[in-house]
Formats: structure tokens, C-alpha cells, sequence
């Protein structure tokens, strides 16, 4: 737009090949524009998607990458058009930070479904330059994609929310699942996984962890609030869980057969994927035609669910489990995250490394 400011400089930390190390690296940010935000990032949780990016398993990465899309941060300085926000207010930015405004999906919110959608870090801005997440000590950010931190959220707690809570909180909401005592199944207790019990516990539902393994057992049902827990690998209790629940959110993220899960489920149940897992998964369609099942997909939730999901958690007191750690601690973090060494997010305090300094 003509800006006669400066450059700024930032910094953040980067992979740099597909090893996924990350290293100190000094970028420049895209010169605001009249409806864009500066955010200086407070603190930033790690997903599951960073790993997947980071490690090119889509085959889409695009180095250097600052991956983060779990921003908590303080605004620092607006645009002139900008309305929304005020110097000093806390804001949140999720995975995405553009999409067209045009489209069928744009304009009935739903622009994580915007096909030209701007990903808040490994794709392009609208002015050429390459977006870079949140674990760096700032971003520009237009202000239709940053939301509003209620007040009495912790900030730390809120970080999860800006990716993993509005996962679950808007299917649920799409899928008609915040019926109080109906029941719900989450598959896979990790991060998103652990704000899908939350949440679901928050709407009323009854809640059933089903886990690799009987290690999250107690924590889950004494901790998190879940009233049920199964172990996958247990036929006998899966046998005797057939056709209980109403639905499942399915967060695992590597390739697994469907069949044990749809069994669960009763008539008329859905099967919510969440997890992005890049190769085939296999079920038998008797499973979902005797029982007029359905298997359906959902991503994130749009600009709207995410303020909502924000709103809701303070005001049902919704809190996430987070394991709070410095930068310098971030490749031990990622590497923590894929042996499923995390109870349940892990969150970096992005601010505490004064990475300008
Ligand atoms: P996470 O913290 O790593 O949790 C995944 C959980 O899945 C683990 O805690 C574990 O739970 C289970 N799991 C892990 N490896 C497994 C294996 N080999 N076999 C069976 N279960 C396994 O990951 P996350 O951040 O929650 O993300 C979960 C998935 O959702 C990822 O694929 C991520 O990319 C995706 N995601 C999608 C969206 C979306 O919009 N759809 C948004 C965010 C994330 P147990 O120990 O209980 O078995
Ligand atoms: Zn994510
Ligand atoms: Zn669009």
C-alpha cells in the first residue's frame, strides 16, 4: 500500500530442510497494510499439523518455515482502517491468515474452506512474501483473522484453543453433537483429542477416551472429566462397547483401520475424521450401511467458531493441559511430540526468550 515505514526485522525459529530442526532465524515481515494487526507473540502451542509440515509429509513445504498456528500475542501497533482492536489488547491467530472473501464458502463463513485460503505459515501472503507462524516475536496479520482473548482466559490456556479447541468445537457444533447425554467417543488422547473431552464434557455429553494404550487412564477420568475409557487394543471391552456411541471424533494421526470404531458406533452414528493422515484408510461398507452410518471430515472452524470457541471456554471455565516450555526447548518438545510423550499440549512462552534481544 505505499508504506513509507520501515522494514521490521523479526525473529523466529525455523526448519530449514525436511530434518525439521529448528534453528534462530531473522526474517522481514510484510509492511502493514490499513486493515492489518502487529502481533507480538506472547505464546505459541505446537500441533500435531507442525510436525506434518515440517517434515514434508504432504510434500507441500517450502523452507525456511517458522511453523506455529497457536498464537497468543499482544497488539503492538494497527492499521488505519482497523476497528476491531486496540494497541494493548490480547488476540489470537489460528491456522489461517487470508482467503479470497468472494467465494460460497467466504461468504457463509466458512473460510477454512476457501480454496485460495492463506495458511498462516509455509504459503504466501497476498504480496508475494512468505508467511511465517508463531514461534517468532511477531506477525502482521490481517484483522479478520485474529480473534479476541476474553479476559478471564489465562493466555497460555488459550492457545490451544486457537487450533485444537476450535477443531472439535466445530464439528460438534456442525454435526449437531452438543445434545447434553448423548454419547461421545474421542479417539486418540493427545492435543486435540483432550479438548475434544473438555468440550464435549462443557456441551454434556457423556464421554468415552478410546487410547493405544491404558497409560492417559487415570488422568482422563480423574483429571480431564472423562466418564469412560477403552483401550483399542482390548477386543473384549470394544466387543462389549458395540453400538454404544452416538459419535466419535477420530484425532489419530497415523493410517488405521476404521472397522474397530465404526463398530462402536450406534445406528445412525457418525464418525468425525479429524486426524490428517496422507495415505488411505480401510473400512468395509456393510459397517456403515447396516447402521446408516456416516464417516465425515471437518477442518478447524472458521473465523466466527474461533471467537465462539474462545467465548465459550471462559465462560464454561474450560481450561486446557498444557506442558509450558522455553524455545530452547522446542526440538525436544517436537521430538516428545511424536513418541506421544505430551500431557496433552505442548505450549512455548515465546515471549520469556526475548528473541529481538
Ligand atoms: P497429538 O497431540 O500427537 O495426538 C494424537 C493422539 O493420537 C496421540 O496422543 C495418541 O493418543 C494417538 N496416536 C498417536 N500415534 C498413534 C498411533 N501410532 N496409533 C494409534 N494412536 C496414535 O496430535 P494432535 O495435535 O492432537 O493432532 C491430531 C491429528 O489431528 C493430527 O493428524 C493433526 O495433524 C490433526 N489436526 C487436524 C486438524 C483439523 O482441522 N482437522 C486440526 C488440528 C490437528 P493415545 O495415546 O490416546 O492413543
Ligand atoms: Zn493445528
Ligand atoms: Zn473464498
Amino acid at each position: 500500500m505505499g508504506s513509507l515505514e520501515s522494514e521490521k526485522t523479526v525473529t523466529g525459529y525455523a526448519a530449514r530442510d525436511s530434518s525439521g530442526h529448528l534453528s534462530p532465524y531473522t526474517y522481514t515481515l510484510r509492511n502493514k497494510g490499513p486493515e492489518d494487526v502487529i502481533v507480538r507473540v506472547i505464546y505459541c502451542g505446537i500441533c500435531h499439523s507442525d510436525l506434518v509440515q515440517m517434515h514434508n509429509e504432504m510434500g507441500m513445504s517450502n523452507y525456511p518455515m517458522v511453523p506455529g498456528h497457536e498464537v497468543v500475542g499482544v497488539v503492538t501497533e494497527i492499521g488505519s482502517e482497523v476497528k476491531k482492536f486496540k494497541v494493548g489488547e490480547h488476540v489470537g491467530v489460528g491456522c489461517i491468515v487470508g482467503s479470497c472473501r468472494s467465494c460460497s464458502n467466504c461468504n457463509g463463513s466458512m473460510e477454512q474452506y476457501c480454496s485460495k485460503r492463506i495458511w498462516t505459515y509455509n504459503d504466501v501472503n497476498h504480496d508475494g512474501t512468505p508467511t511465517q507462524g508463531g514461534f517468532a516475536s511477531s506477525m502482521v496479520v490481517d484483522q479478520m483473522f485474529v480473534v479476541r482473548i476474553p479476559e478471564n482466559l489465562p493466555l497460555e490456556q488459550a492457545a490451544p484453543l486457537l487450533c485444537a479447541g476450535v477443531t472439535v468445537y466445530s464439528p460438534m457444533k456442525h454435526f449437531g453433537m452438543t445434545e447434553p447425554g448423548k454419547k461421545c467417543g474421542i479417539l486418540g488422547l493427545g492435543g486435540v483429542g483432550h479438548m475434544g473431552v473438555k468440550i464435549a464434557k462443557a456441551f454434556g455429553l457423556h464421554v468415552t477416551v478410546i487410547s493405544s494404550s491404558d497409560k492417559k487412564k487415570e488422568e482422563a477420568l480423574e483429571v480431564l472429566g472423562a466418564d469412560a475409557y477403552l483401550v483399542s487394543k482390548d477386543a473384549e471391552k470394544m466387543q462389549e462397547a458395540a453400538e454404544s456411541l452416538d459419535y466419535i471424533m477420530d484425532t489419530i494421526p497415523v493410517a488405521h483401520p476404521l472397522e474397530p470404531y465404526l463398530a462402536l458406533l450406534k445406528t445412525n452414528g457418525k464418525l468425525v475424521m479429524l486426524g490428517v493422515v496422507p495415505e488411505p484408510l480401510h473400512f468395509v461398507t456393510p459397517l456403515l450401511i447396516l447402521g446408516r452410518r456416516s464417516i465425515a471430515g471437518s477442518f478447524i472452524g472458521s473465523m466466527e467458531e474461533t471467537q465462539e470457541t474462545l467465548d465459550f471456554c471462559a465462560e464454561k471455565k474450560v481450561s486446557s493441559m498444557i506442558e509450558v516450555v522455553g524455545l530452547d526447548y522446542i526440538n525436544t518438545a517436537m521430538e516428545r511430540l511424536v513418541k506421544n510423550d505430551v500431557r496433552y499440549r505442548f505450549v512455548v512462552d515465546v515471549a520469556a526468550s526475548n528473541l529481538d534481544k
